[in-house]
């Protein structure tokens, strides 16, 4: 489809995009409103995947649209580099009564990538600032995806977007926790899988507790295709943290805002980290904003340590933009007055009664799910891993079903606000794509 190309696509270097084959043949995304993108000569396209798993509240919102709009023309920016602006301090307030309790201090950031950066930062001064200095070693986890700074594919676990570049040293992974063998096809959690936790003891005795500033992992891992943690798994990884001094990070980019039914992935779980790194839904995708919940703890011990001086020597331009804070002002409240969070618990049920109906098509090798998430895995194609994942994503988005492909897995993650006939639809055509893509 190249009717609507509407001009030059060459000066744009886009982002994990095969540049040539879009350019030879582009989709493009023109404007938008409540569940669907429009294409440039209107046609709809319903959204199963919330923009990049970020406009949890829908498209085009009004109050989230006119505080932006607003706040521009009140104040379009201001340093938060020793002075601040009203809205900043709002939203940390707001988004620290989100958080769960416990979690009582934000910083901000500019994306996702920058939030986790700024994390694994803060863990190694808290160490330092409480004479822990060798404690400057991180564990992540297989097939984990942090962002794309030189920290946050460190301690990823993609090797496509380590391979070739300078990583930091003192980084060990831990396992991932899929298995065809032992959970194709769980419904929500997978009962197999908690001892897997069990390998942060071996990285321990090998390396030493004293060495390890922090543990990061995706609560469920979103980006490397839905993996749902098993049961019991994250409680371990919090009970051996806690016992030996490490920080626990979760990374909820992706499951921050409703997107398993609670605010939180922690609250879903009730395992409360050290920090919560998020971004995304906290704007409803509206303007770019990261941030890093930490526990008064954590503060205290950077802040309180400090004297006259700066305390931590860390920060972004665009850290608390106004634009941002405005749009994430709006936002959590669109979540809290809708009881969107709820409404995702809720229809939950429905999702994933509708998702596993696809377990007979042809060449699915697995379905997960939990909360309003949900991946189909098909069987790659011999020799051509990926064709048949994006051969689907090509045919549902020309049948007017926007879908997420990583490889040959289909991600799907639509708005809260998501109705159950939507939800037939792009599972409907999710299922004929398949067929047809066999
Ligand atoms: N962490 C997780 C879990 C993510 O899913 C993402 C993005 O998808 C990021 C970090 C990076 O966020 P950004 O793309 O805003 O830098």
């Amino acid at each position: 489809m190249t009717s609507n190309r509407p001009g030059d696509l060459d000066s744009f270097w886009m982002p994990f995009t095969a540049n040539k084959a879009y350019k030879s043949d582009p989709r493009l995304l023109a404007s938008a409103e409540g569940m669907h993108y429009f294409t440039p000569d209107g046609r709809p396209v319903l959204d199963g995947t919330a923009g990049l798993w970020c406009v949890n509240a829908g498209h085009g919102r009004k109050p989230i649209i006119d505080a932006i709009c607003q706040q521009a023309a009140t104040l379009d920016f201001a340093p938060t580099f020793r002075l601040g602006h009203p809205k900043a301090f709002e939203l940390a307030t707001r988004l620290a009564e989100v958080l769960p309790d416990g979690i009582d201090k934000v910083f901000f950031a500019g994306s996702g990538s920058e939030a986790v950066d700024t994390a694994l930062k803060i863990a190694q001064a808290y160490h330092r600032a409480r004479g822990h200095s060798a404690r400057t070693r991180f564990i992540g986890r297989q097939r984990g995806y942090h962002g794309v700074g030189f920290g946050g594919i460190s301690v990823g676990g993609l090797d496509a977007n380590k391979a070739g570049f300078t990583l930091l040293p003192g980084v060990d992974h831990l396992s991932h926790t899929h298995s065809f063998e032992h959970a194709a096809f769980s419904r929500g959690q997978p009962a197999w899988g908690a001892h897997l936790a069990d390998e942060l003891e071996d990285l321990i005795a090998l390396r030493g507790a004293d060495a390890i500033a922090a543990v990061i992992v995706e609560p469920l891992a979103g980006s490397t295709g839905v993996l749902v943690p098993p049961i019991g798994y994250l409680e371990r990884l919090r009970a051996i943290t806690k016992r030996e001094g490490i920080l626990l990070i979760f990374d909820e980019v992706i499951t921050g805002f409703g997107r398993l039914g609670a605010a939180t992935a922690s609250e879903r779980f009730n395992v409360i980290p050290d920090m919560i790194v998020c971004a995304k839904g906290l704007t409803n995708g509206a303007v770019p904003m990261g941030a890093v919940g930490v526990s008064d703890d954590i503060y205290d011990a950077v802040v309180g340590g400090g004297g006259e001086g700066i305390e931590f020597f860390h920060g972004y331009t665009y850290s608390g933009h106004p634009l941002a804070a405005a749009a994430g002002l709006a936002t959590l409240d669109i979540y809290r007055d809708e009881g969107l969070f709820e409404r995702a618990e809720a229809l939950s049920p429905t999702w994933e009664e509708q998702v596993h109906g696809l377990g007979n098509a042809a060449n699915v090798i697995d379905i997960r799910n939990l909360g309003l998430v949900a991946a189909i895995e098909l069987s790659p194609r011999p020799d051509a891993p990926g064709a048949r994942g994006t051969e689907v994503f090509h045919r549902c988005f020309d049948r007017g079903v926007l879908v997420r492909v990583t490889g040959d897995t289909i991600a799907l993650s639509p708005p809260l606000i998501v109705s159950e006939s939507d939800i037939e639809q792009i599972l409907g055509c999710v299922s004929e794509t398949i067929q047809q893509a066999a």
